[in-house]
């Protein structure tokens, strides 16, 4: 097979699909892989480590996509701006694609790959069972972020976090309030803890209580909703009586506060609103917001997506893609995931990928011609009426 790893040509991505390291797993079974021709440099990675194992530089974007059977990416296909043509379109006809397509906000590209009788692999939808816990990209992308959200914050603080005994007095600990406690949100708190804050969370899944703890922190204890997660272990969208009172206690903590993180989201729908402008007036002045759902509508209310604003004295940071200011270990871990994935798929030379397994199920969005995925299929047809 031929493996295309292109460089990414949407604004700011700075990670590569795969990494030198893995290039062996796919050259011993003889798969032949091109690298467009600085693809790793955002990531720290040069042609020569490419070339070193095993791949085959080529400089032009088309000769690169050109008689290619896979073509492994980060970002969905995206227009590319110095050839004036989309990059669905330069996949070969019944190739293969893995990486993120975000099916859902990304309806056009979807019928493109339908129409190209492209067989797609969407890495969001990889199921999360334990079997696939080593290709899980959103747990290793949340990690990331959740870890740069902490920096974020403190980056922007006007104080230091740990509690510190010097000959000048005592200066307290920085308090972090993490809302969410999914993936991301408790790499916040470790990250945190690690740098000497006190740190409280809240999360509406019982089960996140002991990790929390485990963690150092403490849980914001309040009355948990009854149905709480779906059969997959993901929040279930709350009531909104629910969240008026989640917002009390939330709001109750507010002025002793100097960070909050949150992280709440809803798969497949708008994140739930946590911090209204009433309740960012309830913050100390200097005090901030990293909102790590901006882009699924925001847990604050003033967040805007990819902007940080100052409102009421207080920084609302609504940071997007926070991997890709990480680019070294966020390509390290991607490529990692994805490289099981592509083992997963295909575990020998000449085995086709097996469409009755879960996995493969879970993540085919296109194949054929078609949409094969049940859930974007239904979710996609409901919106066209
Ligand atoms: P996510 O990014 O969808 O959501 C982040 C967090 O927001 C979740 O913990 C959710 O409970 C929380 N949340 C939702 N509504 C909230 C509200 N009103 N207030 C506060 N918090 C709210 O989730 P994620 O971090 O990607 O994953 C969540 C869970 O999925 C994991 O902790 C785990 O149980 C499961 N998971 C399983 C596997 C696996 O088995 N392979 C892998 C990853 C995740």
């Amino acid at each position: 097979m031929r493996i295309a790893i292109p460089r990414e040509v949407v604004a700011g991505e700075t990670r590569v699909a795969i990494i030198p390291e893995m290039l062996p797993l796919m050259i011993r079974d003889k798969h032949q892989v091109v690298v467009e021709t600085g693809a790793g440099h955002g990531a720290g990675f040069s042609d020569d480590e490419y070339v070193e194992a095993g791949a085959v530089i080529v400089s032009q974007p088309q000769a690169l996509y050109e008689d290619s059977d896979l073509v492994i990416k980060v970002q969905p296909p995206a227009m590319h701006s110095s050839l004036q043509r989309h990059e669905a379109e330069l996949i070969p006809e019944a190739a293969t694609y893995i990486g993120f397509l975000a099916p859902l906000a990304n309806r056009e590209l979807i019928k493109m790959l339908m129409e190209r009788k492209i067989t797609a692999f969407s890495v969001e939808y990889i199921p999360r069972i334990t079997r696939a816990q080593s290709m899980d990209v959103l747990s290793s992308m949340s990690t990331v972020a959740g870890y740069k959200a902490v920096l974020l914050a403190t980056g922007r603080m006007r104080k230091m976090i740990p509690l510190l005994m010097t000959a000048a007095g005592t200066i307290p600990p920085a308090t972090f309030l993490i809302l969410g406690a999914g993936v991301s949100g408790l790499q916040a708190i470790a990250t945190a803890k690690r740098l000497g804050a006190k740190v409280e969370a809240f999360d509406p899944r019982p089960l996140v209580r002991e990790q929390v703890k485990s963690l150092g922190a403490s849980f914001v204890e309040m009355e948990m909703p009854e149905d709480v997660e779906t059969a997959g272990g993901y929040a279930k969208e709350q009531s909104e009586q629910f969240l008026e009172k989640e917002r009390e206690a939330i709001r109750a903590r507010l002025p002793r506060v100097d960070v909050v993180i949150s992280t709440a989201q809803v798969f497949g729908k708008r994140a739930p609103v946590l911090l209204t402008e009433a309740m960012v007036r309830d913050l100390r002045p200097g005090s901030v917001i990293v909102d790590l759902a901006a882009e699924q509508g925001g847990n604050c209310e003033l967040t805007k997506a990819g902007e940080t604003i100052e409102r009421h004295g207080v920084s609302i940071m609504g940071p997007v893609n926070l991997a890709a200011t990480v680019p070294v270990d966020a390509s390290r871990m991607y490529s990692k995931n994805v490289t099981t994935l592509f083992k997963h798929l295909y575990p020998k030379p000449g085995v086709m990928p097996d469409f009755a397994d879960e996995i493969v199920k879970g993540c085919c969005i296109t194949r054929a011609g078609e949409i094969v995925n049940a859930q974007i299929s239904t979710a996609l047809s409901r919106e066209t009426g």
